[in-house]
């Protein structure tokens, strides 16, 4: 039976984004009664730099992860799972939406007073799930832009998440070492004073923000490198500074609304705890976006000297109880068997990010940290093209309906919405989400081979997958994964007939949508 379900992305959605652009026309392949059993609560938990080798059950053994070894032991880890993106944004972008960076503007790292880069006309994830009655929010890390003017940060911010199909949010912004370092709930800051308004500029830190604008000065870590005490001795990021942190930007105000980054996972935690908990017997789709383990690094201090690689390790342990207070309360509100958790990463690893020095002062992207090998046996991390960049955790539990095991199967972040419109039992709206194909099949270990293609990107460089073989566009580079998983021989010169057909693939995946009809 095939009805026809018109939905709004939210009844709190302001006035003038209830417009009819916001109405997608959906076509239900079943009743929603009769497709209860594919109606799972969806927890999906976003790490933030997260390499295929800082957790236990991939490798690690300097991190102790248990709440997630856990998970991949119930669960089905896949071997071969990818972000779109080495870097966060686009990732982001892509999870969201269904669509690659490729011919999209404004694809690099959103900074901290970026516009929204999803529009509200777009299909997102969370309109997939509230086509079909779901309580949805994203709690943590949003870094996807805010607002279509300049971000007001004393008044209403919007559009945000709320327009995207997210009943709730509670967000951090952009990232933990861009400013306002400042929480934002349904479209405001929390805990914000009037009398103490806050001003965020970017520019040269040399000229600080002037006394004439109100709000509580901060020192700026280039003009008075003594006040970063958390990171001492190091100043790469020059803005103000904030609990002892130097910050990307300048910010005048808003004191009493600073989060601690101590606290930021047990914040985060709390919020999403709540979430699930008002949720009651409504199914859910929480975006659970951590801020771990994303630099600065600072975790609380229960969590500090608790791995053998630095802070970079200890947040790693942060990430790890996060996903542990998670499951333990799906655990004891008896939903553990009726939730699909996933659990991956935005991006691969970075040691020194913003010249943070916390896990290693010696390493870049990738590689080994004192016997540590954040990117496991993969050659590079974030920012870069290689598999250290995209090839992420990725884990599957749904007791019951996925069986626990280890999957092989090729796996792009990009094909989640439409996969798990596949499972809902939803057609994703014309024109929408080109990118996003269903490999439901694969992602609940139904089928053990996954997409015969990825695409993965690096800034403006592009890298496809195609069974054994990858080809990277800039500068041309060809690598036989099955033979040189490491990505050592670069074997462009030996295979002319595979790099022809690698990049006449790659030229059709740019030229249209996946779902129209490139294979
Ligand atoms: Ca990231």
């Amino acid at each position: 039976m095939i009805r026809t379900l018109y939905f709004h992305s939210g009844v709190e959605t302001p006035k003038h984004y209830m417009s009819s652009s916001r109405c997608f026309a959906l076509l239900l392949a079943c009743p929603l009664l009769a497709c209860a059993a594919d109606r799972p609560n969806v927890l999906l938990i976003y790490g933030d730099d997260v390499g295929y080798g800082d957790v236990g059950a991939y490798g690690a053994e300097k991190i102790p992860t248990p709440n997630i070894d856990r998970l991949a032991s119930e669960g089905l880890r896949f071997t071969d799972g990818h972000c779109a993106s080495s870097t966060c944004t686009p990732s982001r972008y892509s999870l969201l939406t269904g669509e690659l960076p490729l011919r999209k503007e404004r694809m690099g790292i959103a900074h901290g007073l970026s516009n929204m880069i999803v529009s509200p006309d777009q299909f997102t994830l969370a309109d997939l799930f509230k086509a079909v009655g779901y309580r949805t929010a994203v709690i943590g890390k949003w870094h996807l832009g805010l607002d279509d003017e300049p971000i007001d940060w004393n008044g209403r911010i919007e559009p945000g998440p709320e327009s995207l199909g997210f009943d709730h949010h509670f967000i951090i912004p952009a990232t933990n070492d861009r400013l306002p370092t400042v929480y934002v709930e349904d479209g405001g800051v929390v805990g914000l004073d009037p009398d103490d308004p806050i001003t965020v500029r970017r520019g040269s830190y040399e000229e600080p923000i002037p006394d004439s604008v109100a709000g509580t000065p901060y020192p700026i870590a280039l003009l008075e490198p003594d006040a970063v005490t958390a990171y001492p001795g190091d100043h790469a990021h020059s803005g103000s500074v904030i609990n002892g942190i130097g910050r990307i930007g300048k910010m005048k105000g808003g004191k009493s609304a600073l989060f601690k980054d101590e606290d930021i996972a047990d914040d985060l935690v709390r919020e999403a705890t709540a979430f699930i908990r008002e949720s009651g017997d409504e199914p859910f789709f929480l975006y659970f976006s951590a801020n771990d383990i994303h630099a600065p690094r600072w975790p609380h201090s229960r969590f500090r000297g608790k791995s053998d690689h630095g802070l970079r390790g200890d947040a790693m342990v942060s990430f790890d109880w996060s996903a542990g207070a998670l499951l333990g309360l799906l655990d004891e509100l008896g939903l553990a068997k009726d939730t699909l958790v996933i659990l991956t990463s935005d991006n691969g690893p970075v040691y020194i990010d913003g010249g943070y020095l916390d896990g290693c002062k010696t390493c870049g992207s990738g590689g080994a940290d004192h016997g540590h090998f954040a990117a496991g046996p993969y050659r590079g991390g974030k920012y870069q093209i290689y598999e250290g960049g995209t090839r992420v955790p990725f884990i599957v539990r749904w007791p019951g309906r996925v069986d626990p095991g280890v999957s092989d199967a090729l796996f792009s972040q990009v094909d989640l919405l439409g996969s798990l419109s596949s499972l809902l039992g939803v057609e994703i709206p014309p024109g929408q989400a080109a990118d996003s194909r269903d490999f439901v099949n694969a992602l609940t270990g139904k089928d053990s081979k996954g997409a015969d293609w990825i695409v993965t990107c690096s800034f403006k460089d592009v890298a496809i997958r195609h069974g054994e073989w990858k080809y990277v566009s800039d500068p041309p580079q060809l690598f036989n994964l099955r033979e040189d998983p490491g990505e050592r021989d670069n074997a462009i010169g030996d295979h002319p007939k595979k790099v022809a057909e690698m990049q006449a693939l790659l030229e059709r995946v740019r030229a249209r949508s996946s779902r129209s009809g490139t294979d």
